[in-house]
């Protein structure tokens, strides 16, 4: 071989090997990119009138947000969730309050999943225990693993989330959010309510959760006068995609400070087929400006024929003669009349399903509906 020869033929094999790896690169970059789904999920859990919402990080880290009511009925839904999500662990559970439909669950979940970090808003204000020897057994829970009081302002460091603590334990938000800050026009004629629910629901821990362009809101039970001191005189948010409806939809939240100044597009209700999804909550949903759907976790006797949504939008129905039983008894049925069973098989979720570029999708597990919300700039809406 001549000497040219030669170095023909090595530049030739350093081309191909040079290409080669970069086609190699290029491949394993790639696979790298598709096994971080593009997406933020939430899965509404039906826990019958309690709270369990899961989220899932584009990066796979994930939250809970409350663990339903004691037994294996919504641990069981809420670990249906957790398969569904591939999940290994829980990485932070948020529990909002103490109240038997928002912590129940929590001890057996941990016997069924590892959690590594537990956050609250301090010890509960009532003397009362809604889940008896729940305190201990939660410090016992706790002091195996990661513990945080949190207060409004501090953050959940989740990869590619913004994730805000914005109420905990009565304190509110005080530096508003990027997009927040505007004086709220609804405080003017706000007019203050009565608690009558004990002190622990406005103790709520409430997080705003931002992904990219997209923006959702849960404040659990967070009381009436509670959203006044958050959102007057200036709404420290600005406006959220989806709201996940304070307080199971009953009238003791959910007033237009809130919901008309956050201009929902998207409000996904965690209603049981008697509890919330109140009539007072459903007008101020469908008056709210720019409110596009109301899903529900359940058909609501409450909401009867004037305010419930169409049945795609609704995850557990109720069987037409109950529903007949209900819209045809002329007062606000009692609580014997028309009564469903509580579901014994899984019940349904609502997940959405929302993209940085600010489009999201909500899709009913009951019916396989699913509706897409195109990305729309929350700044400039009408
Ligand atoms: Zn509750």
């Amino acid at each position: 071989m001549k000497r040219r020869d030669f170095a023909f033929w090595w530049d030739v094999m350093m081309r191909a090997t040079i290409g080669f790896a970069l086609t190699l690169t290029l491949t394993v970059s790639a696979a790298s990119a598709q096994s971080q789904k593009p997406t933020l999920d939430i899965y509404i859990v039906d826990v019958e009138g309690g709270k369990a919402t899961l989220f899932v990080s584009p990066s796979g880290e994930s939250a809970l947000i409350d663990t339903g009511s004691p037994g294996d009925r919504d641990v069981d839904r809420i670990m249906a969730a957790i398969s569904d999500a591939g999940l290994e662990q829980i990485d932070y559970l948020i529990s909002t309050h103490y109240h038997g439909d928002h912590i129940g669950g929590m001890q057996e979940l941990a016997k069924r999943i590892p959690i590594r970090h537990f956050i609250d808003h301090g010890p509960t204000v009532e003397e009362r225990e809604h889940v008896e020897g729940f305190q201990q057994a939660y410090a016992e829970l706790y002091s195996k693993a990661r513990h945080t009081v949190v207060k409004p302002g501090d953050s959940v460091p989740i990869a590619e989330l913004d994730w805000r603590i914005v109420s905990s334990a009565a304190e509110v938000l005080d530096d508003p959010l990027p997009g927040g800050g505007q004086p709220n026009p609804y405080c003017d004629r706000f007019e203050p309510r009565e608690n009558t629910s004990g002190p622990e629901n406005g103790q709520s821990v409430g997080s705003v959760v931002t992904y990219g362009e997209f923006r959702v809101v849960d404040l659990g039970d967070l009381l009436w006068n509670n959203e006044r001191d958050l959102m007057c005189p200036n709404n420290p948010i600005g406006t959220v995609d989806l709201y996940l409806t304070s307080h199971h939809g009953l009238d003791q939240s959910g007033s237009e400070v809130l919901v008309h100044a956050l201009q929902p597009r998207v409000a996904i209700t965690q209603n049981g087929t008697r509890k919330g999804a109140s009539e007072q909550t459903f007008r101020t949903l469908h008056s709210s400006p720019n409110l596009e759907d109301l899903w529900q976790l359940h058909w609501s006797h409450n909401g009867r024929l004037e305010f419930n949504p169409a049945g795609v939008f609704i995850a557990n129905i109720e069987e037409p003669a109950t529903i007949a039983t209900i819209l045809t008894t002329p007062s606000p049925a009692p609580s014997g009349a028309g009564r469903a069973p509580d579901h014994t098989g899984p019940g349904h979720w609502i997940k959405v399903s929302a993209r940085s570029a600010g489009t999201f999708t909500v899709t009913n597990s009951r019916n396989g509906f699913s509706k897409t919300y195109s990305h729309r700039d929350r700044e400039e809406r009408p």
